[in-house]
């Protein structure tokens, strides 16, 4: 496979009248455009990991996920680019089915390892399980959030060289927000989307990860969770219409189940006034573009 990334990722201001009435500078961080398997937030979540297995001597990854996970599609292939075995531990049973993201991870030589709902939440005696099964493996957490994976995203942050006032992105396990919130060291605002619905698990990890990566804790983010429409890969008319619309607006591409969502908050929010006029605003467009195929498969 061949391994040609675009970093650094290009910084796109979107020009639309509705950001001329309420006087919004409006950036995206085009991270999607990274890699077309090894996508936005899952690179930069990645690669400090995998520079830590390379130096550890690892031969093999292992991770855990869904069956539509974008963490799993994007080891499968950097595992593959960069020589690794991988091991999926995929979360329920194994369907008859297999979706488009565990077809390509099988595809890409990663070894599916499925584990039923109960055992997957046991991750202490799941592991012990697993290395009986698979012997000495590098462990890489769910969604690639670890102390590592901060590290990679703040040199996204660190490369956008330009200060903001709000920095916004898609929240799902809250890892690339507390790399971003760790890179900023207290400067400007961060918002995030949550993806998922339910109540403020988040933060609490949040200020842990930030805390174990600078020594301190910084209050300048908060998370919105009136945008997931309805919780996790869940969709309405609405968020299908407006990703539609701005793909047609912008050219931009978004997918529904993290960028669309944040993308639609973060006008809605304008339209509600909540960014004052003259603000500077940059939205990272975390990826998961590759996702798509699997998401229509989904809504079939
Ligand atoms: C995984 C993912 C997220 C969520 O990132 P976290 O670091 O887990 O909060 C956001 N956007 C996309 C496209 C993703 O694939």
């Amino acid at each position: 496979m061949s391994f040609q990334l675009q970093i650094p990722s290009p910084l796109q201001q979107v020009q639309l009248p509705l950001l001329n009435k309420y006087g919004i500078r409006l950036f995206i961080k085009r991270d999607d455009l990274i890699h077309p398997h090894v996508q936005g937030n899952k690179w930069r979540k990645l690669k400090f990991n995998l520079i830590e297995a390379r130096t550890k001597r690892y031969q093999t990854l292992l991770t855990f996920g869904g069956a539509y996970s974008n963490h799993i599609y994007a080891t499968a292939a950097a595992a593959q680019a960069f020589g690794f075995n991988a091991i999926g531990v995929i979360r329920g049973k194994k369907p008859s089915v297999l979706s488009a993201t565990l077809q390509f991870a099988l595809s890409a030589g990663m070894q599916l390892h499925f584990v039923e709902r109960a055992a997957y939440g046991d991750k202490a005696s799941l592991t012990d399980k697993l290395r009986e099964a698979y012997g000495d493996f590098c462990m890489i957490p769910e969604g690639g959030t670890n102390l590592l994976a901060l590290k990679g995203v703040e040199e996204m942050m660190i490369e956008m060289d330009a200060e903001f006032d709000y920095y916004c992105a898609a929240v799902g396990t809250g890892g690339t927000l507390a790399g971003m919130i760790a890179a900023l060291r207290g400067r400007g605002k961060v918002t995030g989307f949550s993806s998922l619905k339910g109540e403020d698990t988040l933060t609490a990890g949040i200020n842990e990860l930030v805390r174990g990566y600078t020594g301190s804790r910084y209050h300048n983010f908060n998370i919105n969770f009136d945008y997931h429409f309805g919780g996790y890969a869940r969709v309405q008319p609405e968020l299908i219409t407006f990703i539609r619309q701005f793909k047609k607006d912008t050219g931009i591409q978004l997918e529904p189940v993290y960028t669309g969502k944040m993308l639609y908050g973060l006008f809605d929010l304008i339209m509600k006034g909540y960014f004052p006029a003259g603000s500077r605003v940059v939205a990272i467009h975390t990826g998961g573009l590759q996702g798509l195929a699997g998401f229509s498969e989904y809504f079939q």
